[in-house]
């Protein structure tokens, strides 16, 4: 597809999947079909099987054996990079159409979705250099009898459960992660966007991964993610998604086979603005920060604390910032804010802006709904005079909705920005190296930008404090996530006896 020249546009009919277990595709047959429509353009996509929960219970079967014969994790490092690469080079031949179906199914700008494509060709890179990498420890200081090893073994069989906002990224900063440390895995991506989950199996069968390591399984979050929390035969879950269904977990968990835990859950993400900032960037950088990806995005900055001898100037430029940015059809090239993914999200985000003008804030921009004459979009919206028991400041819209409240000491906002019960992100924008490193150092936050924010890669961990979640995903953190540690004592030379 020229990505450049040709004016994109939605598909006719809808593209039929089938789930995926053991190296093939399996069509959905007697199960029901979920019919997924643009929410750009209202029109069906993608058709996707409901599965059932037998055919979760084979999917972890075909994972299992796969596992336990040891055709992943049994080869070296070396082999398995090799599949990672040649993966890296499949989704480079087929990014366009990924971003194509990611955008469909998202309603995320299909500019975006074609840089979201790029940076998971990354992480397949960088990942693969981690298959080489894992290695464990060894302590020859243990006298001349006692020789001791640490080893990182795969855990198993992994189930991993994606959300909707990056169906594609977020799949693969785990994915070559857990290839990568000799897993194998069943895969629920969220019902609504299924399609480059399944796109990803037949790239990895192509590259040469074995059948059975990776599995993808379709379906309802109450169904078949609920199942895989509570199966007897998943040593750990992968979940990233609401801290709602990230406490069902943790109690599923408790309740079956105490399966270990990777959660990456919501936040309530602060951007710390100083008097000493430039400005100009940092009002950039908010708008971004709230508007990228509709704002839902776990890592949104949606809560603007600013120095208050500028505040209502730098609420001012952010409010310019936010009237100008181009919302739109996300198959345009131009669009730089797409459609709200779901129904359900556009009317949460609805009753948040109602409720904030009914618990006394002000709104300065956006508010509205917008009409394109399809799909469902929302105004970038911006709200003052903010208090922060409201609940547009302490609960995680998940849309392109920011507060602003003001401080007048580093200390004020540092203890403002820890207001929260989430920890997963946060955002400081000073020229001042002394703030910025207080308040590095003393907001709780598993990501941190300094006069930048949302950027990211392969190589830096991902994760969070507090009610954020547990555990870390990609850098050499997200594969060694993947192992259990073993240590290893072997006694050198004869034994000297207990019993004489
Ligand atoms: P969600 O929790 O509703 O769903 C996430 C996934 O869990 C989906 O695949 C869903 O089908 C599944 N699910 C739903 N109920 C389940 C259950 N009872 N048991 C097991 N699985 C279940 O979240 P969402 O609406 O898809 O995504 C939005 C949320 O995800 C936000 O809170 C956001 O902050 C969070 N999120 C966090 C990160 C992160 O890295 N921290 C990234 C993206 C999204």
């Amino acid at each position: 597809m020229d990505a450049v020249s040709k004016k994109l546009m939605p598909p006719t009919q809808p593209r039929e999947f089938g789930f995926y277990v053991d190296g093939r595709f399996i069509p959905p047959g007697k199960r029901e079909v979920f019919e997924r429509a643009s929410p750009g353009h209202d029109v069906p996509v993608t058709r996707i099987p409901k599965c059932t929960e037998d055919d979760l219970d084979v999917a972890v079967a075909s994972a299992r054996l796969a596992f336990e014969d040891r055709r992943w994790s049994g080869l070296a490092g070396g082999d398995r990079a090799a599949v990672l690469l040649k993966a890296a080079e499949i989704i480079r031949a087929r990014h366009e159409e990924i971003a194509y179906w990611e955008c469909l199914e998202n309603g995320k700008p299909i500019a975006q979705a074609r840089a979201e494509v790029g940076g998971c060709i990354g992480m397949f890179e960088y990942a693969s250099g981690l298959a080489r990498a894992l290695h464990g420890d060894s302590f020859n200081n243990l006298g001349d009898s006692m020789f001791g090893i640490v080893t990182r073994e795969p855990v198993g069989v992994v189930g991993l459960i994606t959300p909707w906002n990056f169906p594609f990224l977020i799949l693969c900063e785990r994915v070559p992660y857990i290839l990568a440390s000799g897993c194998t895995l069943v895969v629920k991506p969220s019902e609504v966007t299924s399609a480059t989950t399944l796109i990803l199996a037949e790239i990895l069968s192509e590259a040469g991964l074995p059948d059975g390591v990776m599995n993808v399984v379709t379906g309802s979050g109450s169904t078949i993610g609920q199942a895989m929390t509570e199966h007897m035969d998943i040593d750990m879950l992968s979940f990233t998604g609401s801290t709602n269904v990230g406490r069902s977990c943790v109690a599923a968990s408790g309740k079956s086979n105490f399966k270990k835990l990777g959660l990456e859950l919501g936040g309530k993400n602060p951007q710390i603005v100083f008097a000493d900032a430039d400005l100009e960037d940092a009002a950039d950088g908010v708008a971004f920060g709230i508007a990228f990806n509709t704002g839902q995005c776990c890592v949104s900055g949606s809560r603007l604390i600013v120095e208050r001898s500028v505040a209502d100037e730098f609420a001012g430029m952010v409010a310019d910032k936010l009237a100008k940015i181009r919302v739109g059809d996300p198959l345009d090239e131009q669009t730089q804010v797409g459609a709200i993914t779901t129904d359900a999200q556009n009317r949460t985000i609805m009753s948040y802006i109602e409720r904030g003008q009914k618990e006394g804030a002000t709104l300065v921009c956006g508010g509205v709904q917008l009409d394109f004459g399809q799909g469902q979009y929302i105004a970038p919206t911006l709200f003052k005079d903010v208090d922060s028991d409201m609940a547009i400041a302490k609960d995680e819209i998940f849309g392109p909705v920011l507060t602003v409240q003001s401080f007048e000491t580093v200390d004020e906002a540092i203890q403002m920005a820890n207001d929260t019960v989430y920890g997963l992100a946060a955002s400081v924008w000073t020229k001042n190296i002394d703030k910025a490193l207080m308040v590095t150092r003393q907001v709780q936050a598993g990501r941190f930008w300094v006069n930048t924010t949302l950027s990211g890669g392969p190589e830096l961990p991902l994760g969070g404090f507090k009610q954020s979640g547990w555990g870390r995903e990609a850098g050499m953190m997200g594969v060694e996530e993947y192992t259990q540690v073993k240590s290893v004592h072997i006694e050198i030379g004869k034994r000297s006896p207990w019993v004489a």
